[in-house]
């Protein structure tokens, strides 16, 4: 049976940036996406935005890889004529409670080593955007956007030519810990395959803890059963009412309504957050819902049409009214799976976070005994 080094379960974003990182020490990788194309799954139905740190608790892997994935994504794209645009981010407060929780994330940012925030007077938020009316608001410069798939494809550039490959539409059915390495078999092209590889990384986003189980993890035991945590957006007719990136203080599972400009100026809005059992992506949620919340700082939204546009799906640990879970990282071979590396529960900031991801996966590579 061919015996290759490391077997990358997932062509999303993730899962590339990991075959870009280790291709560039490590030979014989073999990347499988279920899927024709790479990135159709939760790394094409997102915000595209570039995180600047705030959100996550201190230390937390959300927080360090947040932080240290915003440099590296500008550095990225500012050495591969990559576009994408450092816009700033406003996370508007109306009232106490909430320009306590805004000063409570300035704190906390600057604690995850976040550079460049100031609470900002709501005349000034005014200069700045004059369609927002709030009474604080939380300015963080390095927050921006970047279309995902532009750096899904150099990440995958960047693996192909280092020798890695990606074999698509390769549905990974059956993982079996044999000898030092996995069986790993599935169908790809209408045919069975199998193969041993030294090394798994389960990078499959949204199916990762079916993965974990396939391999004969208790998921429960270990705290991976994934939630699917949804979101939809709208898009805003006409004009843009806002230039940068502009949020509500986050409540629920989500980061709230918030406007996100696109590579065009064209305004997202969304995307707002509710637990499903199935994967699909049909719009369910009503335009006035959006509409109502997104008015609370942006009057004018009142008058402007707003379509249905697109929706994603969260990979979540944290189940609804759960406290926050951080993304799992980690090489299972305290519980008998050496060389198992699993990633899960990767939702947001998993796109910021992908190139820094990728090296804390490369540095647990590199530090298993073999
Ligand atoms: C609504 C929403 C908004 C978001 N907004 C942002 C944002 O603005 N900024 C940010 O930083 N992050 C954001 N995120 C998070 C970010 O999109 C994800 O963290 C990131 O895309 C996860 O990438 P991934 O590679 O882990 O998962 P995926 O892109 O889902 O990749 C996993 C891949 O594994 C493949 N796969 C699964 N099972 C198998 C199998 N058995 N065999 C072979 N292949 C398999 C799938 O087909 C899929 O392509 C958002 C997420 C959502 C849902």
């Amino acid at each position: 049976m061919e015996r290759i080094n490391v077997a990358i379960i997932g062509g999303g974003i993730v899962g590339m940036a990991i075959a870009a990182r280790l291709s560039e020490t490590v030979s014989g990788i073999v990347v499988l996406e279920r899927n024709k194309r790479i990135g159709r799954e939760v790394s094409s139905h997102n915000s595209g935005v570039i995180h600047s740190g705030i959100h996550y608790p201190r230390n937390s892997l959300k927080a360090r890889l947040c932080v240290l994935g915003n440099e590296m994504i500008y550095n990225i794209c500012k050495e591969n004529r990559i576009p994408c645009s450092r816009l700033g981010k406003l996370t508007v407060a109306k009232g106490e409670e909430e320009i306590k929780e805004i000063e409570r994330l300035l704190k906390q940012g600057e604690e995850n080593g976040v550079e460049g925030l100031s609470i900002m007077e709501g005349s000034d938020v005014r200069k700045m955007e004059p369609n927002v009316e709030v009474d604080s608001a939380l300015y963080s410069p390095s927050s921006g956007i970047i279309e995902a798939d532009d750096l899904l494809n150099f990440f995958n550039a960047k693996a192909v030519a280092n020798g890695a490959s990606v074999a698509l539409g390769s549905n990974v059915l059956g993982l079996k810990r044999v000898g030092s390495g996995y069986e790993v078999s599935g169908m790809g092209g209408g045919t069975r395959f199998s193969f041993q590889a030294d090394t798994v990384i389960n990078s499959s986003g949204l199916y990762s803890d079916k993965i974990a189980t396939m391999v004969g993890i208790d998921i429960d035991r270990q705290g991976y059963r994934l939630h699917y945590c949804k979101g939809d957006y709208f898009r805003v007719s006409g004009d843009p009412p806002v230039r940068r990136l502009v949020y509500p203080v986050p409540k629920g599972p989500g980061l709230g309504i918030h406007l996100t400009p696109d590579s065009t100026g064209s305004i997202k809005l969304g995307p707002n957050a509710y637990y499903v059992g199935d994967i699909d992506y049909v719009v369910r949620s009503k335009a006035e819902e959006f509409r109502e919340d997104v008015m609370r700082y942006v009057p004018s939204m009142g008058s402007r049409h707003i379509h249905e546009d697109s929706s994603g799906i969260r990979p979540k640990l944290q189940g609804p009214g759960d406290p926050f879970r951080d993304f799992v990282i980690k090489e299972e071979s305290d519980i008998g799976y050496h060389g198992f590396i699993n990633l899960i529960g990767i939702e947001s900031p998993g796109l910021t976070a992908s190139p820094a991801i990728a090296d804390y996966v490369s540095e647990i590579y590199s530090n298993l005994s073999r």
